[in-house]
C-alpha cells in the first residue's frame, strides 16, 4: 500500500512534532501557507504493532489552541452533557470503521484516538473532524479554535473526481500566482468493476464510492471550501444504470455530481496536465490513461486544448477483457498490445499526434509506474511531478511488473492499494503509444483533471 509523502513534509512533521514520526503517515490537511495540519497515520508501526490514532494534528498554533480548550476543562463538560453522549458513541463508531477500511480488523481497536466511549482528548476528534469525520465534538472544537491563524484567506475551491478506479479530492486556496493546495488524497474504490462487461454498476461499488465521495465533501466542507463540484468520468458516462449513483450521491453529499463527457474530460486533464509548461516545448501531446478511458489531446498552449479523442481503453477494461494470468502470459501481453493498437489506429486519424513535440502523461498509471521506475521507496509527488520517463526506462519496468504476480505488484512500496492488478495493462497503453507515436521520452505530471476541475472554479485558464 502506498501513501504519499514528500520530504519536505517529513521535514516539517518532524519539526512540528518536535521528535521521529513513529509510523507512516500522508499529509492530508493543511493550513494557508501550506504547512502540514492533519497527517493519516498508518493503523501498524514499523514492528507491526497497533497505533490507534490514525488523524493526528499537528500544526502547533492548532495544537495550543486545542490544549487552551483541555485546560480550561471542556472535555469534562462535553463528556458529561447528555446531549453528546449518544453522538460522540456515533464517531466513535464510525471512526473504528473507517480504521477497519485501512487495515482488516483495526475496527477494534476502539474509536477517536482508540477511546471506545467518552472524551480523552479534543485533539483527536478535532483531526478527525478536518479529516472528514461526523464528529460533534471536533465540529464543536472548530468553531472555538478557527480560524487558527488569522486572519484566514477564504475562497477556497474544491474538486471531487470519480474515475473508474479512484475517488479523488483536491482543495485549493487562490493565491496570486500558484493556488496552495490545502488537501489531495484519493482512494481506490474501482467504480467501474464490471462495468466494461455488464454495462451496469456493480451496488457494492456505488455504495463505496458514494461513501468516499460523502467523506471528501465533509473535509472539503471542515476545511471550508467554498465551492465544492463532483465529477465523474468514463465508468458513470457508460453504465446504463448510471442515475442510481448520481442519485446516491445527491442524497449524500446534496450536490449534484457532473457527468464529464469525453471531450470535456480531454479539455480538463489538457487544462491541469499541461498549465504552467513552458510554451517553447509545444506543441503539447497529453495522454490520460484512467481505468476506462484513455484520452490523448493535443495543444500548442499550455492549457489549451486544440484537438482530442476519448478511447475505450483504460486499465481497468483492458485487465477484464483480457483477464490476465497470474503473472500474465507472453499471450495474454500479446492481447493487450493487439487491443492498444486498434486504438491507435483510431487516434492517429482524428488527433495530429505526429504535430507534438512534448508528451505529457498523466494520472496514476503514469506516475506509479515513473515510481517504480525511479526505484523509490516512498511516494514522494515532488520525485515524480514533472520528471521525464524514457521509453526505455518505461518498458524496462513494464516487462518486471509483468513479470510478477498480483501479489508482488501490490507489495511494491509505491504501489497504491488496488492498482497493482491493474497496472500491467496501463503501462501497456503508455509503452506502445509512445512506440507508435515516436516519443523517446514522456513528461510525468501530478496534476490533471482533477486540477483542472479545481481551477475551473478559480477561474484559471
Ligand atoms: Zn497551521
Amino acid at each position: 500500500m502506498s501513501e504519499e509523502l514528500r520530504e519536505s513534509d517529513l521535514d516539517a512533521v518532524r519539526e512540528q512534532l518536535g521528535r521521529e514520526p513513529t509510523v507512516p503517515f500522508s499529509v492530508i490537511a493543511r493550513c494557508s501557507d501550506g504547512h502540514p495540519l492533519v497527517i493519516r497515520n498508518r493503523p501498524l508501526d514499523a514492528d507491526g504493532h497497533p497505533f490507534p490514532t490514525i488523524f493526528w494534528l499537528t500544526c502547533p498554533t492548532a495544537v495550543r489552541s486545542v490544549s487552551r480548550l483541555e485546560s480550561d476543562g471542556w472535555i469534562g463538560r462535553l463528556a458529561d452533557d447528555p446531549e453528546l453522549v449518544e453522538r460522540i458513541e456515533k464517531a466513535h463508531a464510525a471512526y473504528a470503521s473507517e480504521r477497519g477500511r485501512m487495515a482488516p480488523g483495526a475496527e477494534r481497536w476502539g474509536g477517536v484516538g482508540g477511546t471506545d466511549h467518552g472524551l480523552k482528548c479534543l485533539h483527536a476528534h478535532y483531526a478527525y473532524h478536518l479529516a472528514g469525520g461526523d464528529d460533534v465534538v471536533g465540529a464543536w472544537t472548530a468553531a472555538r479554535v478557527e480560524p487558527v491563524h488569522p486572519p484566514e484567506l477564504r475562497r477556497r475551491v474544491a474538486a471531487i473526481d470519480q474515475g473508474t478506479n479512484s475517488t479523488r479530492l483536491l482543495v485549493l486556496q487562490p493565491r496570486d500566482g500558484e493556488p496552495i493546495e490545502i488537501c489531495r488524497d484519493m482512494v481506490i474504490t474501482r467504480l467501474g468493476k464490471s462495468v466494461d462487461e455488464k454495462g451496469t454498476l456493480d451496488p457494492a461499488a456505488i455504495e463505496r464510492a458514494a461513501e468516499a465521495i460523502a467523506w471528501f465533501r465533509r473535509r472539503a466542507s471542515a476545511l471550508h471550501a467554498e465551492e465544492v463540484r463532483i465529477g465523474a468520468t468514463s465508468a458513470v458516462r457508460d453504465a446504463s444504470d448510471r442515475e442510481d449513483f448520481l442519485s446516491r450521491v445527491r442524497d449524500m453529499t446534496g450536490i449534484e455530481p457532473e457527468v464529464i463527457e469525453g471531450e470535456r474530460e480531454a479539455a480538463l486533464s489538457f487544462l491541469g496536465g499541461t498549465r504552467g509548461l513552458d510554451p517553447a516545448d509545444g506543441p503539447f501531446l497529453l495522454v490520460d490513461i484512467g481505468g476506462g478511458s484513455t484520452e490523448f489531446v493535443t495543444g500548442r498552449t499550455p492549457g489549451v486544448m486544440e484537438h482530442s479523442i476519448s478511447t475505450q481503453m483504460g486499465s481497468v477494461r483492458l485487465t477484464e477483457r483480457v483477464r490476465p494470468s497470474d503473472p500474465p502470459t507472453g499471450d495474454d501481453l500479446r492481447r493487450f498490445e493487439s487491443l492498444v493498437r486498434a486504438q491507435l489506429d483510431e487516434v492517429e486519424r482524428i488527433v495530429p499526434v505526429e504535430e507534438g513535440r512534448t508528451l505529457v502523461a498523466v494520472a496514476g498509471t503514469a506516475t506509479t509506474l515513473q515510481a517504480c521506475t525511479l526505484g523509490l521507496e516512498r511516494y514522494d509527488p515532488d520525485l515524480v511531478h514533472r520528471s521525464m520517463l524514457t521509453l526505455a526506462d518505461a518498458e524496462r519496468t513494464l516487462g518486471e511488473l509483468a513479470a510478477m504476480t498480483n501479489e508482488e505488484r501490490a507489495a511494491i512500496p509505491v504501489m497504491p492499494t488496488g492498482r497493482g492488478d491493474v497496472i500491467v495493462a496501463g503501462a501497456s497503453i503508455l509503452v506502445h503509444a509512445m512506440r507508435r507515436f515516436g516519443f523517446e521520452q514522456a513528461l510525468i505530471s501530478e496534476t490533471d483533471i482533477l486540477d483542472g476541475l479545481a481551477l475551473e472554479l478559480l477561474g484559471v485558464r
